[in-house]
This record gives structure tokens, sequence and C-alpha cells, in this order.
């Protein structure tokens, strides 16, 4: 660390581990007068369990972030979370540089999670030095976007929120109308994929991270899943951020679009982007992403339906996160209260779906949008989880797991706790839609086609058990009438057949 006489004040401005974004406008110049600090810090490797992965790949992404700080001429104060006097929050941290330097003032940029904004905002009456806020300059909305776009409202519907986005900053439009003359290429991008084309071959990018798993270990931070010690996949660097945009947008995004909802055993990523990570600690942004998609010659519904996620699901569910919490942490509409079976911690289950979903997360830190969504966050629903639970394995088992977008699509899309916030209907399905869009029942030792008996899919029975105990709360939504029609229109033997079975499930979860 360079040092500046003690008599001039100085500025601190405070780097999150997931505020990587080395074009913001803070580094345009450098100042001496400014102190930048990054910490690697217990308070942020212990409120949840994390994957080593994530841990792993935060704490290198940071260090090549520093590094490049440094290079560039800024001045940096870097706490490695094996340091002799490490502290262990954010607050203990800048107390003790407040009182070794002659601080005027701290700056922070937005956190994106709520535990931290309220961590941070605190620090002034802590340290008794102002500390101003400024923007991550990361993405298109701010916090309030909501508010804004539609004042008065307190539910919301993404693809209103998308059709004002993408007119607002003119992606894919054709003066005003959307490019191709439909805003959704829905039915194009529902196809099951069977062996054709060739799933791409994983980039990795081999980061070494045998010194960052040493401190890890020798901190003693308690982490889940695996890892090759010389071999983290997940981009680090900005210049690997971009090289694994560019990997997709060559070899993945013309198929991404029919495939998207499709899921197989014969491989772990499918045409996804694996941007997340990058993403999310803001390595790249999300306007680099959307651009070089849209400039690919890749097809129009593989391109929309990729900047769909962008533009319009990751804007919105942030959006959502900050018009509601801090009370959308505690919300369970369905008041589901059971515990997260042991196998979602060790993938030892005889579904097939299931067990190939959560390995390959322990393996990978990774399962993508569908498996997600229909099969973890199908099961869980189906067996009445309690949504905090569900929020914690969700919020340590990904690599791209920050609670700003971790809650809203696990509390609220997947888990349906929200009451409908985020999600118009629960996502739960029977068999039929996991066989229909993958290869797992093959194979399976549960018969996709039984719904009662010891080999039936679990799936068949939790469907009608979940949909008649929530009757009360579900039956009114017009999305579901069919549903509760067709269950009323069975035999009275099958449906109570359907519930002893339903029962013995919820109450066995374990075994399955
Ligand atoms: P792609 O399929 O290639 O999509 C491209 C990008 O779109 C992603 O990188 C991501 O930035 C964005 N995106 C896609 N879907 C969503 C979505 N629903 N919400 C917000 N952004 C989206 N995403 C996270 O980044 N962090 C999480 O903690 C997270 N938790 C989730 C939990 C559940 C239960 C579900 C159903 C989804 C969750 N998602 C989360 C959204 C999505 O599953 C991941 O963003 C995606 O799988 C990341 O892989 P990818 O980069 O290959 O995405
Ligand atoms: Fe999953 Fe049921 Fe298919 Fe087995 S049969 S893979 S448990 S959906």
């Amino acid at each position: 660390m360079g040092t500046v006489a003690k008599s001039v004040p100085q500025t601190i401005r405070l780097i999150l581990g997931d505020q990587l974004n080395i074009n913001h406008s803070w580094f345009a110049n450098v100042d001496s007068t400014v102190l930048y600090v990054m910490a690697e810090i217990r308070s942020e490797t212990d409120y949840v369990r994390h994957h080593v992965q994530k841990v792993a790949a935060i704490f290198t992404a940071m260090r090549h972030f520093a590094h490049e700080l440094r290079s560039r001429g800024h001045r940096l104060h870097y706490q490695r979370i094996t340091d002799a006097g490490a502290t262990r929050t954010f607050a203990d941290l800048l107390q003790g540089l407040c009182t070794r330097h002659n601080v005027g003032s701290i700056e922070v940029q937005e956190p994106d999670e709520y535990r931290l904004d309220t961590q941070l905002r605190s620090i002034e009456a802590q340290v008794g030095i102002p500390v101003r806020m400024v923007s991550t300059e990361h993405f298109y909305t701010d916090r309030l976007a909501l508010s804004s776009m539609f004042p008065g409202r307190t539910t919301w519907v993404m693809e209103q929120f998308y059709r004002r986005m993408r007119k607002e900053h003119r992606v894919l439009m054709d003066g005003d109308t959307p490019q191709g003359g439909t805003w959704n290429y829905d039915s194009e991008n529902r196809k099951k994929w069977s062996g054709s084309p060739p799933l791409p071959p994983v980039r990795s990018f081999g980061n070494d991270c045998t010194d960052v798993l040493a401190d890890i270990t020798a901190s003693g931070i308690e982490t889940i899943g695996s890892i090759q010690e010389s071999d983290l996949l997940w981009p680090c660097t900005r210049a690997q951020a971009l090289e694994a945009l560019d990997d997709f947008v060559s070899n993945r995004l013309p198929w991404f679009g029919p495939y998207q909802d499709a899921m197989t055993a014969q491989g772990w990523a499918l045409f996804h982007s694996r941007l997340s990570f990058a993403l999310n600690v803001k390595l790249i942004s999300p306007r680099e992403v959307i651009d070089a998609a849209c400039s690919s010659s890749a097809p129009l519904p593989s391109v929309e339906g990729f900047v769909r996620q962008i533009l319009g699901w990751r804007e919105f569910v942030r959006a959502v996160y900050w018009a509601t919490m801090p009370s959308y942490a505690s919300l369970n509409a369905l008041g589901h209260q059971g515990p997260l079976p042991e196998w979602f911690w060790t993938g030892e289950t005889k579904m097939r779906c299931v067990r190939h979903a959560v390995t390959q997360s322990l393996e990978h830190a990774y399962a993508h949008h569908i498996q997600r969504l229909m099969i973890t966050g199908n099961i869980a629903l189906l067996l009445g989880c309690h949504p905090d639970a569900v929020d914690a394995w969700y919020l340590g088992i990904y690599i791209d797991a920050f609670e700003w977008v971790e809650m809203p699509n696990t509390r609220g899309m997947s888990q349906a706790a929200d009451g409908g916030i985020v999600g118009t209907k629960p996502y739960v399905s029977s068999a039929a839609y996991i066989d229909r869009m993958s290869d797992y029942c093959t194979g399976c030792a549960y018969s996709k086609k039984d719904r009662t008996g010891e080999k039936a899919c679990p799936f068949n029975a939790l469907y009608w058990h979940f949909h008649h105990r929530h009757r009360n709360h579900l039956e009114h939504n017009h999305r579901l009438s069919m549903v509760y029609r067709t269950w009323d229109g069975m035999d009275a033997t099958v449906r109570s057949a359907l519930l002893e079975r339903g029962d013995w499930l919820v109450n066995n979860a374990r075994a399955l």
C-alpha cells in the first residue's frame, strides 16, 4: 500500500467481492488520496454454508482484481482471510483503518444484498465518518425500478417489465415493434435434446486455486461440494469472462433457444452460457453480454430467448427483491414446514433426475435453470419443505448464488412462497413433464408411468397430493382450473390411493 501525508484527509472506498467492475468510474483516474479496501471476511463466508468452488472463485477473482488495481497505480488495502488480525466484519475493518489513517469520508458501491446494505448503512454511526453510497454502474435499472415503472402496484408481471425494457433500451427493436414481429419465441424454444446437435465441450479456465484453498482450509471455513485444486473452471478475470462470452456466442447461442428447457444426464451445461458468476461478480456487464448476443448471427429465437433472461428476468428479480425486502425473506404463503431431505446434500436418491441435478451441483456448483426449477425446486415444493431451508440450500450451493437473485427465484418462482409475486402459478409437475424434456426417466429405478405402488415415480402422486392439500389456496387461480377439473373427475378410489401414496412419500422423503 502506498502512503500519503497523514494530514491529507483520505477517502476510503470499499469494494465488495461481487463488485469487480474494473470499468467503474471510480477507477478512471488514480487519486493518491483514495485508499481502496477489499477484504476476504468471515461475515461473508459464514452467513450460509457455501460451495467450496463459490468461495474459491470469489477469492480468486478478488485477488486478480486487487492485482489489476495495484498494477494501474491505485492504493489498496487487501485483507486475506488468513491475515493475522483479520477482522470478521466490514465495520471492524473500517474502524481499524480509520484509526490508522486520517479518513475524511467512506464511499461504498450499493451492495446488491439487503443484509449488506443494512451493515454498511450502520457503519456511519459506528465509525463516526460519513458513508456515501454510489451506483455499481452495472445494471440497466436502479433498485427502485418497479415503483418508477409501475407506480402504485404491488404485484408485477415480468412480460410487461421486459417489453418496457426492450423499448427503453432499444434492444431487438425495429422502431416500436419487436424484431421478427413477435416478443416471444417460447413455442419454438421448448425442444427435448436427443443427442443432436452434439454438446459443445465445457470451456474450463483451469484456474489454479491451490493457495486460496489452503487459506480456506487454514481459516476453518465450512463448505460443501468438491473442487479439483488446479481446475477451477469458472472465469475469474475479466479477460476470462470475455473469453467465456465469446465461446458462448460462437458455440452455444445458436442452440440456446430451442434447448433452453431441455435436460439430459449426458452433460451438465447443455447450451447454457454459464456466465452467471462472471455477471454477478460484475467482471462483465449485462450490456456487453446482450450486445454480443444481438450482434451475432445466431437465429432470432435463440437471441431473444437469451436476451429475455438477462434484460428481463435478471433485472426483474432484482427489482422485485428491492421492492419487497425485508419482508420477502420470511414469506411462506403455503405454510410449508418440512425439512430438506438429506439427499439434497449427497445426491443419494433413487430418483434419477434428482440424483443427476444434485450430484452435478455438488461437483460443479452449477445446475441450469430448468434443473433448478423443475427438478430440485419441484421435488422440494411437492414435499412441502420449508422455504428457509430451500433458500439456504440454493444460496449455498450455486456458484452464482447471491441473495438478490437467488431468493426471488427460489422462494418466489420455485417455491411459490411469495403468494404469486414472481410466478403466476406454482411450478410443479409429474413425471410426464420431466420425461418430455429429458432423458432422465429411462434407466430410473422408478416407473414414470405408475402413480401408485412402490415403484411409482414419486412426482406422480406428489403432484396430486400437493394440489389437494393446497386446494383452498390454489383452486381460484384460473391457470389451475384444468388441474382441479381433472382431479375432481377422477374415480374416488384412485384419488384416495394417490393421497395415501402422497402421504407416505411426504413422511418418508428421506427413503426416496
Ligand atoms: P443461462 O441459461 O445461459 O442464462 C443467461 C443469463 O441469464 C444467466 O447467466 C443469468 O444471468 C440470467 N438469468 C437466467 N435466468 C434467470 C432468472 N430466472 N433470474 C435471474 N437471472 C436469470 N441465478 C443466479 O444468477 N443466481 C442464483 O442464485 C439463482 N438461483 C436460482 C434458483 C432457482 C430455484 C431458480 C429456478 C433459478 C435461479 N437462478 C439464479 C436463475 C438461473 O437458473 C441462473 O441464472 C442460470 O441457471 C445461470 O446459468 P447460466 O449462466 O448458464 O444461464
Ligand atoms: Fe425422475 Fe420420476 Fe423420471 Fe425417475 S421416473 S427420473 S424420479 S421423473
